[in-house]
């Protein structure tokens, strides 16, 4: 049997189904007699606390292990426990209606519940799934507690998870060097559970839908990340099939980890800066593994993770400065707060087209302070290493002078107050929308770098929605729409000496990074596991010949087309073995 979700973590993993079921705790209303009500109240006070112990640790572990943004949810998960509508009106019924800890828990849960979902705000319904896994916590605590079994706690062996859906407190608390692979009912790409086991480099399906139902306990399953599939029982030679596909998948991998070393030079001595994407402060250390020179784009907005709380500008300082020197001597370039109106103020009114409304810079107009307190961390921050400032969302040189107006108006105040800050930190911004392409000379005049943001530069050139799956043929990242852009904001950054690189998902696949390289991008930016078969790629071509391939698909008319020239003319560099040797 084969089940088909969505890819979220890339590579094969073959192992034994560990099911975790929802574990429904049954609960009973049960009448107190009047002299043990007290004695339930400190009941229900006692799970509370440690609950909250748990909590902590978990807190402290995510943090220490996997970096602060992933460790803030749990701060919204303790002010949950110290919520006076939760824990006290719990023991209010427990005092009125004289009824046991678990029942009273039960009853504010419902009443919560039906609160949230008068709401249709997405960020209210993710706080009613946090607020079941608190209180499933304090249920579990109430009912022994520590030693009921728990995902810390998993039977000896390693295991491929099969589970309904893993709550982040769940993802933290689990116990992943026994986890081969996860393969879960729910979720989506972005989903908080996807991030993490990607960061872990663990194997993940999600949105299986039924898998839980339909994968038996203890079966024998082969999860394949990178394809999202997930084969139950797979027959002798299927099974081989994907062995074999592991081994090759293993012995790639390590080959090319080994170019790590190497330059990213062409065969006739053209260099290209490979640097990595980030949005965790701790993928700085995967990123010098394979071989990062720099971090080419820090999605910074991850840093308010789920619980969308901003970062004060004394943290930030310390989570920049930190990538600052974990990435040392290399260059960290931060992209400020790329969020919609929806992160600005939650539950206000949504926008009708989020990827055409009020986002990034334009709600500076409306509310400058985060952008303020972020633009005074970025400026502090950089007295401490070579840090760069790229500026989101522009569409044009008003755009741009906005945000350098508020950048000098910023310096004044740190001058002003006598913090110790770097005045000349290089600002530049991500050409993601066509009037910015099409003016990129008048904006090259006043940046220090030019980034091209090919997602949404592809969205917004071909009008294709890049997150609707109905259209996803269409967003062709070879039409030569693109292929044109890119030619032209090169040449309007050489008029100006203004180096230009690539930070979106083009400059990660190895074909479409060479056609980016012949027209002239000298630095790309990707995700950090993309490296290494980029180098590979880099390091088996010529430049002149790149160059010429480069130019001539310029006048071939459609993507399909453009993509068989370039097959036919650099296959030789896509077989990444023929590039690893030095
Ligand atoms: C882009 O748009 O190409 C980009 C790099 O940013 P994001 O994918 O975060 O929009
Ligand atoms: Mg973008």
């Amino acid at each position: 049997m084969e089940l088909k979700g969505t890819g979220v973590s890339p590579g094969i993993a073959v192992g034994q189904v560990l099911l975790v079921e929802r574990e429904i705790v049954p609960v009973f209303r049960l009448l107190l007699p009047p002299e043990a009500v007290e004695g339930e109240v400190q009941r229900l006070s006692r799970a509370v606390e440690v609950s909250r112990t748990q909590l902590q640790a978990i807190k402290d572990r995510m943090a220490r292990e996997v970096g602060i943004p992933h460790a803030y949810i749990f701060d919204a998960h303790l002010l949950m426990l110290e919520d006076p509508l939760l824990l006290d009106r719990a023991v209010a019924i427990i005092r009125e209606e004289h009824v046991n800890a678990e029942w009273a828990l039960r009853t504010v849960s419902e009443q919560l519940h039906a609160l949230f979902d008068e709401f249709s705000d997405a960020y209210l319904k993710e706080r009613s799934t946090d607020l079941d896994d608190v209180l499933g916590r304090v249920q579990i605590n109430l009912a022994g507690g520590d030693d009921a079994p728990s995902l810390a706690r998993l039977p000896r062996g390693t295991f491929v998870l099969v589970a309904p859906d893993l709550t982040p407190s769940e993802a933290a608390e689990l116990a992943w060097e026994r986890v081969l692979a996860v393969a879960l009912d729910a979720g989506s790409q972005t989903y908080h559970t996807a991030i993490l086991a990607r960061s872990l480099g663990i194997p993940a399906v999600v949105g299986l839908r039924d898998a839980t139902r339909r994968i038996p306990p203890g079966a024998l399953v082969v999860v394949d990340g990178a394809r999202g599939h997930v084969s139950v029982e797979p027959s002798a030679p299927a099974l081989e099939a994907y062995r074999a596909a592991q081994e090759r998948d293993r012995i790639e991998e390590q080959r090319l980890k080994e170019t790590r070393g190497l330059a990213s030079v062409t065969l006739d001595g053209v260099g290209v800066r490979l640097e990595a994407n980030a949005e965790f402060p701790d993928e700085a250390a995967t990123a010098i593994l394979y071989g990062a020179e720099g971090i080419g784009l820090f999605r910074s907005e991850y840093l308010l993770g789920r619980s969308r709380r901003w970062p004060t500008e004394e943290e930030q300082v310390a989570v920049y400065r930190g990538l600052l020197e974990q990435m040392t001597p290399h260059p960290v370039t931060v992209r400020t707060w790329d969020v919609g109106p929806e992160e600005l103020a939650p539950g206000g009114p949504s926008s009708p087209n989020p990827a055409l409304g009020e986002r990034a810079l334009r709600l500076l107009r409306r509310d400058p302070e985060p952008f303020r307190t972020q633009l005074r961390a970025l400026l502090r921050a950089a007295a401490h290493g070579p840090l760069r400032i790229m500026l989101p969302f522009v569409a044009g040189p008003s755009d741009l002078w906005m945000a350098l107006e508020l950048i000098e108006t910023i310096r004044g105040e740190l001058r002003r107050e006598g913090q110790a800050f770097r005045e000349d930190v290089p600002v530049g911004l991500i050409l993601e929308i066509p009037s910015a392409a099409l003016t990129a000379d008048l904006l090259a005049r006043q940046v220090a770098f030019l980034s091209v943001g090919t997602n949404d530069l592809i969205q917004y050139l071909l009008a294709v929605d890049r997150v609707d799956p109905r259209v996803s043929s269409l967003y062709e990242p070879l039409h030569p729409a693109v292929l044109r852009t890119v030619r032209d904001i090169v040449a309007a950054g050489q008029r100006h000496h203004v180096p230009v690189s690539v930070c979106g998902e083009m400059a990660a696949d190895p074909l479409q990074a060479l056609v980016l390289f012949g027209l002239g991008v000298r630095e790309l930016s990707m995700s950090p596991a993309s490296i290494p078969r980029v180098k590979a790629a880099v390091r088996g071509v010529r430049a002149a010949h790149v160059r010429e391939v480069a130019n001539a698909c310029l006048d071939v008319p459609t993507a399909a087309e453009i993509e068989t020239t370039l097959r036919r003319e650099l296959a030789q560099a896509l077989t990444p073995a023929a590039a690893v040797k030095e």
